[in-house]
């Protein structure tokens, strides 16, 4: 059986994945669906010079001088609501109403609060003065907002592989695409396997488990933007494995992730069935918890098969799958961020790259870190009491207190 490093079994199996197909769709269907497309700006952002308050469109030159005392008059020759599209030009010693967002008039280069002016009426329904006292001067562009200040045509706001955030729309809308060209959702088919599971509502027997994973995992994958296809549970046969992979044939998955089962034991019928259809490599990678890791094809399509237990299963999910399923999705950047973190005790680890359970809480600007609970592979409470999981280097055997170490905030 191989062994390899948690970066070279990482690799390998990257190697085998590309992103999936694309689509056009409705952008209001495009919510965390990776981009397909350099977005590019066929318009400027704001479209048109439009004012940032309710106030008067006026020539700065004309109030220059304005002051409380004696303040400038000037006649009001239009009243431009949000939405109108002023046809007037302002000639010296004119002004005109506008509101938020409204188009400014050619001639007017500056807008003066309804605050600065003798006309505090803000209600758009009410008729403007016909004249209207400027209390203050104004520079030529205060209170407006030019076009193209934000964006300008020509450039690329968004890029392909840039998974969509909710002000990635507001911003596609402003552009005016109505449908644009992401990545479809990536399917993976998700067993777990095992004699011993049980389904969560069913009655408990002597010398039977829950089945934990399948919900635990079918989270984690659907937290990274991926359709589940729950397979349900392979008992320890070759026929009752056997039906399951062909389901998720049938149902045309991307990938196969299952849990358990691919330790070589006695009872491991994982391997015989992916091997009448296809190939699979056992695994040793150097890490903990997640020692074993399974890797083939079943009729072509990638097969990842998780440890057993459920701390390992976990890990193994953040270290192999998240990033191969940000692969899939066409996502450049589909991988965790590791932030650093100093460790409040001293940490053995025993050599491999070990990913361990923490409780992290700031001080002074800085992320402490301690251990949680029991660190065996089967123990979820302290996954549960954790909020991070420390990285310990292979090669490290002793991490002081004090020290900092990477991790991924949970
Ligand atoms: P195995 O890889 O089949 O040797 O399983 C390793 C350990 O993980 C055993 O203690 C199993 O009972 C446990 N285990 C396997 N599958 C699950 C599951 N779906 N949920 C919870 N524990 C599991
Ligand atoms: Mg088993």
């Amino acid at each position: 059986m191989t062994l390899l490093s948690v970066s070279e079994a990482r690799e390998r199996i990257l190697s085998h994945f590309q992103s999936v197909t694309t689509e056009s769709l409705p952008l209001a269907e495009c919510m965390n669906r990776v981009l397909a497309q350099d977005i590019t700006a066929e318009t400027d952002l704001p479209l048109f010079d439009n004012s940032s308050m309710d106030g008067f469109a006026i020539r700065a030159t004309d109030v220059a001088d304005a002051n409380p005392a004696s303040p400038r008059s000037l006649r009001v020759v239009a009243d431009i609501p949000a939405g109108a599209s002023p046809t007037i030009s302002l000639a010296p010693g004119e002004a005109a109403r506008i509101m938020t967002g409204a188009q400014m008039p050619n001639g007017a280069d500056a807008v003066v609060p309804v605050e600065d002016t003798d006309f505090e009426n803000r209600d758009a329904g009410s008729t403007p003065p016909d004249y209207v006292k400027i209390f203050k001067p104004v520079k030529s562009g205060d209170s407006t907002r030019p076009r193209g200040m934000d964006v300008h045509a020509g450039d690329v706001v968004l890029k392909k592989g840039r998974a969509l955030k909710p002000q990635d729309l507001g911003l596609l809308a402003m552009l005016g695409f109505a449908r644009v060209e992401v990545h479809r959702k990536p399917r993976v088919g998700l067993f777990s396997s095992g004699d011993e599971l049980l389904e969560v509502g069913a009655l408990l027997e002597s010398g039977k488990i829950r089945d934990s994973n399948s919900y635990m995992l079918a989270s984690l994958i659907e937290s990274a933007n991926v359709e589940v296809v729950r397979l349900g549970v392979a008992k320890d046969n070759f026929d009752s494995v056997k039906s399951l992979l062909e389901r998720a044939v049938n149902e045309n998955v991307d990938l196969i992730l299952s849990s358990a089962g691919v330790s070589v034991g006695a009872y491991d019928f994982v391997k015989s069935v992916i091997e009448s259809n296809g190939s699979m490599d056992f695994w040793r990678v150097d890490m903990r918890p997640g020692k074993p890791l399974a890797f083939g094809k079943y009729k072509k399509i990638p097969f990842i098969g998780l440890p057993g237990n459920p701390v390992s299963a976990f890990v193994g999910f953040e270290v192999f799958v998240r990033g191969t399923l940000g692969r899939l999705s066409g996502s450049l950047d589909g991988s965790r961020q590791t932030v650093r973190v100093r460790s409040e005790e001293e940490i053995n680890s025993d050599g491999r790259e070990s990913y361990l359970r923490a409780q992290i809480r700031e001080e002074n600007g800085i992320l402490l870190a301690r251990l949680t609970g029991h660190q065996g592979s089967g123990n979820l409470l302290s996954l549960v009491q954790a909020d991070a999981l420390l990285i310990i280097p292979a090669g490290v055997k002793c991490v002081p207190a004090g020290q900092e170490v990477d991790a991924w905030l949970l």
